[in-house]
């Protein structure tokens, strides 16, 4: 029988990681100063909206 390591709290066997450190999130947010909303930079739906002159925060799904 072939013994197969698995990543759970019983083997103790936490695994390593295959790439580097996860990006900061948080770098990629701006500060809207029209409406105070803190949006992604990397959804272009959301900078459209906020690249209006005159908009309200928008609604952030959880
Ligand atoms: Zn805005």
């Amino acid at each position: 029988m072939k013994w197969v390591r698995t990543n759970n709290i019983a083997t103790g066997y936490k695994g390593k990681p295959h790439d580097g450190p996860v990006d900061d999130e948080a770098k990629h947010f701006i500060y809207c100063p029209v409406c105070g909303q803190n949006f992604d930079a990397r959804d272009l739906g959301q900078v459209f909206h906020h690249a209006e002159p005159v908009h309200q925060p928008l609604t952030i799904e959880q």
